[in-house]
């Protein structure tokens, strides 16, 4: 009778995912490597250079297991963001963080609230731990609608709400008083996921005071973006210490290695790298959205690393992101509503800005010959 060993219920129920299809992926199946490469919003300037050294003078204690409690990193952020190092959790990645989440707050069968087409790691946790998922509509004009969120929140009762400030894929932001609000409004019982990936990008006055105190609240940050060390995996969540004990019970406690360690810290020592990279986004940003104008492309308002295009229609970006794909540039363009009718596309480096700058305009003008 027996088939051999079986999956686990959930993993039976599973359908085959993957979160994102990745560049090396595309790339495998292209047979070519891309000339571009502004389609996961990875950062075009690079590492600092004290990681850089950092990193390589970790290399040299290599054989020994990394600080568990990753105590140096963790003092560092405390003391950056006043709070304590109790309060301090660093995993690898947000990906991570918002896995251990899920596990530490949901049973199976509980619920957890996000946006329909935000970013898409933190459903495929959930549906991973056997929780179900309530997705709420953007707004018309792509933004997180705070409003149905917190009262999906309070009709589901949801044990988990998701929400990225600024957001990916749109780039759109709240300001303070607008998150402090949606905060005082969540349901008691829901932890509040606050996906801030990109707030370095963001105006200082976009970011809320950090309340530790709140239960209520996890905020998530990421070395990958700002900081350029996505391929290293190293990220940390700030909030309550009980919270941080909760996780402590099951997170993996060598899972983050000792280079990346080195590295994030280094990287949080050197303010003058930090600003020069905010500041040549900062630029990027404005001549996207020059670039976009000319074109009849109007961008999104975006306080991060990437600007999406707007093409008004899915099946005429299907066709840019593959036009661009074929002349060796890789965007992104999301599935389904509503940012099918978008490409999202990394601020490049100056040099790939005034490449990307050619070819979209190539390609805009051959769309139109098509059209017109
Ligand atoms: C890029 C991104 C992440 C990924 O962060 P890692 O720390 O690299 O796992 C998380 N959330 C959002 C919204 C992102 O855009």
């Amino acid at each position: 009778m027996s088939n051999g060993p079986q999956y686990s219920t959930i993993i039976r129920s599973l359908e085959p995912s993957v979160p994102f299809v990745s560049p090396f992926t595309i790339e495998r199946d292209m047979g070519r490597p891309f000339r571009l490469r502004l389609g996961a919003n990875e950062s075009s300037f690079g590492i600092s250079p004290k990681a850089f050294k950092a990193m390589n003078e970790a290399l040299e204690t290599l054989y020994w297991y990394c600080d568990p409690e990753a105590y140096d990193l963790r003092q560092a952020l405390a003391k950056r963001h006043g709070v304590t190092v109790k309060e301090i959790l660093i995993g690898s990645g947000i990906d991570d963080l918002l896995g251990l989440t899920v596990r530490t707050f949901m049973d199976p069968g509980d619920v957890a609230v996000t946006s329909m087409g935000t970013y898409p790691t933190f459903a495929y946790h959930v549906k991973g731990y056997g929780g179900k998922i309530h997705f709420v509509p953007y707004t018309e004009d792509f933004r997180n609608d705070l409003g149905a969120l917190v009262d999906a929140a309070k009709r589901t009762n949801a044990k988990l709400l998701y929400l990225a400030n600024p957001d990916n894929p749109s780039g759109t932001h709240y300001s303070k008083p607008q998150v402090e609000s949606f905060l005082n409004n969540v349901p008691d019982c829901c932890l509040v996921i606050l996906d801030e990936a990109y707030i370095e990008f963001a105006p200082r006055d976009v970011g809320t005071p950090i309340q530790t105190h709140d239960r209520r609240v996890i905020r998530m940050r990421t070395f990958s973006k700002v900081y350029g060390l996505a391929g290293a995996r190293i990220g940390y969540a700030i909030t309550n210490s009980e919270t941080v004990d909760a996780f402590d019970k099951v997170r993996l406690h060598y899972g983050v290695n000792s280079v990346a360690l080195a590295g994030a810290l280094a990287s949080l020592n050197d303010p003058t790298f930090e600003r020069t990279v905010i500041q040549e986004v900062q630029r990027g940003r404005h001549e996207y959205e020059t670039l976009g104008n000319k074109l009849g492309l109007p961008v999104l308002p975006s306080y991060t690393n990437f600007v999406c295009f707007n093409l008004q229609d899915m099946a005429v970006a299907k066709r840019v992101a593959l036009e661009l794909k074929k002349r060796g540039v890789f965007v992104r363009q999301a599935n389904g509503q509503p940012f099918d009718r978008f490409i999202r596309v990394t601020v490049g480096s100056p040099t790939e800005r005034t490449i990307f700058s050619e070819i979209l305009s190539e390609v805009a003008t051959l769309l139109e010959v098509i059209h017109g």
